[in-house]
């Protein structure tokens, strides 16, 4: 009899919790009343976003919060998808310091939450010879979705230039298709010839695997001038990473915008930023953005010198392009919707319900503000973005005025009740 009545309490449980979760109710979490602003779907308004189970749940006005396990006040606040940074080092484990990009790499974990990213590619630092090394020590263990173009070089950025002997697209296009789960390009760089072997090489991999290729272009000759680069070498949907970098072609005399940069992106290359120590300059930058031509994506080309340097971070980057009169759901845009496309991750960089819960909370700050290139060139502004909040696989993973958090107040006497709390706890 008492097994009877406990099992049909159990079921009547059951069924109100299928019932709550039925109507939308059940919640792990819901940012109430930000700016929504989803490139993808179209939408930019004042929106609740409610998650469940890792997932978006629901993008509506007024969500119904009564079950819901966690409530944030994102008021004033613009809530996106999270960042993607398609040009970022992150080998680092390779413990050497004195070397290029691949050797003065970051931790993705160290560096992607408070930045607002979740997810971060590792551009290039790894090679045929050492991607499975970096796979294994970096990419496997790191919370923040970590992916990889491979490098063509061998050793991808261990050594400072690329040499011609050690490209391998054979193997390049093997190992992106074994580890297709993460690897999402090939990457050229640092190459100092004059001749297109690097690039020839990378777009034969890409080519074999079905990926796109990103070229750092790095040092411009007169036998390989930019705009044969993207006007004919690189197939549509492959990338141009560092497009506003000091020798790049942008404007001409008079300051108008190159036609050749029109004529390559109606042929499908992509242009991105990997602003980098060295790869950013404003006297590019601003004529292209002010004449209408915005880089498809927004990257940092993160490593130790740029992160310490005018670069800063994603949102610093952002806050760049934000400065020179990018409209924000275009920002918003290069920042999340249009890198996922550039890596053919259509299931990232949007909001749409069912959709992994991977969420940017910016806020916007007032005041005097100077943004540096990367040859201390700065720009007055009164407008910057600050990463507020992150939120990667449905958890919060950043929490700049602790918003998600309680009264410390409220939270009782015990301080979590775990005996080393009650020791270290102060009389
Ligand atoms: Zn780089």
């Amino acid at each position: 009899m008492m097994k009877t009545t406990k099992r049909a309490a159990s079921a009547a449980l059951c069924f109100l919790i299928l019932a709550a979760a039925a109507q939308g109710q059940q919640y792990d979490l819901v940012l109430k009343g930000g700016r929504v602003i989803d490139p993808k779907n179209g939408i930019d308004g004042i929106l609740d976003v409610a998650v469940r189970d890792g997932r978006i749940a629901a993008v509506a006005a007024s969500i119904n919060v009564v079950q819901a396990r966690r409530v944030v006040d994102v008021t004033g606040l613009i809530v996106a998808p999270g960042l993607i940074d398609i040009h970022a080092h992150m080998f680092h484990t390779t413990g050497q310091a004195d070397a290029w990009a691949g050797d003065s790499s970051i931790a993705p974990d160290s560096f992607g939450p408070r930045s607002c990213t979740t997810t971060m590619v590792d551009a290039g630092s790894s090679g045929w010879r050492n991607f499975e090394t970096f796979r294994h020590t970096v990419i496997d263990r790191a919370k923040t979705r970590s992916l990889a173009m491979i490098n063509i070089a061998g050793l991808g950025m261990m050594t400072d230039v690329a040499e011609q002997a050690d490209f391998n697209p054979e193997e390049v296009a093997r190992l992106a298709l074994k580890h297709k789960d993460v690897v999402v390009g090939v990457k050229s760089a640092h190459y100092q010839k004059p001749d297109w072997v690097s690039v020839d090489k990378a777009i034969e991999a890409g080519t074999k695997a079905k990926i796109p290729v990103m070229v750092d272009f790095g040092f411009f000759l007169p036998e390989r001038p930019y705009y044969e680069l993207v006007g004919k070498r690189l197939r549509p949907g492959d990338i141009s990473t560092h497009c506003f970098r000091g020798p790049v072609p942008v404007v001409d005399e008079k300051g108008k915008l190159y036609s050749y940069l029109l004529d390559a992106r109606k042929r499908g290359v992509k242009f991105d930023v990997g602003h980098g120590g060295g790869s950013f300059v404003f006297r590019n930058a601003l004529p292209a953005v002010q004449q209408g031509f915005y880089p498809d994506s927004i990257s940092t080309d993160l490593h130790t010198g740029s992160m310490n340097a005018g670069m800063i971070d994603m949102v610093n980057t952002m806050s760049k392009f934000m400065a020179m009169g990018m409209p924000m759901a275009e920002l918003i845009k290069a920042s999340t919707w249009n890198p996922a496309n550039e890596i053919k991750r259509a299931e990232l960089g949007h909001l749409s319900v069912g959709a992994v819960a991977d969420i940017a909370v910016l806020r916007i700050e007032e005041g005097k503000f100077g943004l540096l290139d990367g040859f201390r060139g700065r720009l007055n502004t009164t407008k910057r973005l600050g990463c507020e909040l992150t939120v990667r696989d449905g958890a919060v993973a950043w929490d700049w005025n602790g918003r998600a958090g309680t009264d410390y107040l409220s939270l009782g006497p015990t301080l979590g009740n775990r005996p080393a709390d009650v020791v270290v706890r102060p009389k």
